[in-house]
């Protein structure tokens, strides 16, 4: 099952996308918002006159009430940032107040002369999630996958010690373009980041160093997810800086692309 959540008539809906002669569509209407624990498919629906995915307004597909983030769940990437892989997940938060969907732009804050890219698979939490016991499979707790962006301002991130400010600015959450939930990543999912048409970052879930079994049992100890919730599972090697004119993506397979343009924040 495939979802997103697009602007129709100065409304936002979530809509079904099915695939009608090789094209990505959007063919019907969720007509009860999915803070509901029920699957998206199993929602009450309407029919509409088809629309193409390319072709409409997208929006971030979710609305969190929290983003749950990995530091460091690949090798490759704790080595590049000389940091020692951690014993246990390694997790920190992102502000709701981040998010912003495909297409729209990152703003480059004038505290930071260093804003980097970081392509991550987002998980969806789709049901109520605390304490998840270790018979239960955490499949159960997954609406889907998508794209996102953990847009990280670096120099900001060494000067505070900790991460709220680095990682928390608006717009540092591209989300999207799509949920899809019939992705593996346990068996390994490709996830790649293009700045200006050249790639930059390019891993593989089945690298995750704590895999989301391991990553949703812990965090379900810690803190409540809620239907809608995200989390960030980390990103591969490859990091690097955005400057304003640039546009980056971020594509995993299954999923699409997720692309953003970058400018400098003017705000004075
Ligand atoms: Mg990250």
């Amino acid at each position: 099952m495939k979802y997103c959540r697009f602007e129709l008539n100065n409304e936002h809906h979530y809509g079904l996308i099915e695939s009608l002669g090789g094209r990505e569509t959007i063919t019907r209407l969720v007509l009860v918002a999915p803070g509901s624990e029920a699957p998206m498919d199993e929602l009450p629906t309407r029919k509409i006159e088809h629309l193409a995915v390319a072709e409409a307004k997208l929006l971030a597909p979710t609305l969190p009430s929290k983003i749950v983030c990995l530091g460091r769940n690949y090798l490759a990437h704790a080595r590049e940032m000389g940091s020692e892989v951690p014993a246990s997940p390694l997790l920190f938060l992102k502000p709701p107040s981040a998010v912003i969907g495909p297409g729209k732009p990152i703003r480059r804050p004038r505290d930071s002369e260093r804003v980097d890219h970081e392509a991550e698979l987002a998980v969806i939490i789709g049901k109520r999630c605390h304490h998840v016991r270790e018979d239960e499979e955490v499949k159960e707790y997954v609406r889907g996958y998508t794209c996102l962006n953990d847009v990280t301002a670096r120099d900001l991130q060494a000067k505070d010690g900790q991460w709220t400010r680095a990682k928390g600015f608006d717009t540092f959450c591209p989300l999207g373009p799509v949920v899809n939930d019939e992705l593996d990543p346990w068996t390994g999912v490709e996830v790649e980041c293009r700045v200006n048409g050249e790639v930059r970052q390019h891993g593989n879930t089945r690298d995750f160093i704590f895999s989301l079994d391991v990553v949703l049992r812990y965090v379900s100890r810690i803190m409540t997810l809620y239907p809608g919730d995200v989390i960030a599972t980390g990103t591969p090697d490859g990091v690097g800086a955005l400057s304003a004119g640039d546009v980056v993506e971020v594509s995993i397979g299954g999923i699409g692309t997720l692309s953003n343009p970058v400018t400098d924040d003017n705000v004075a």
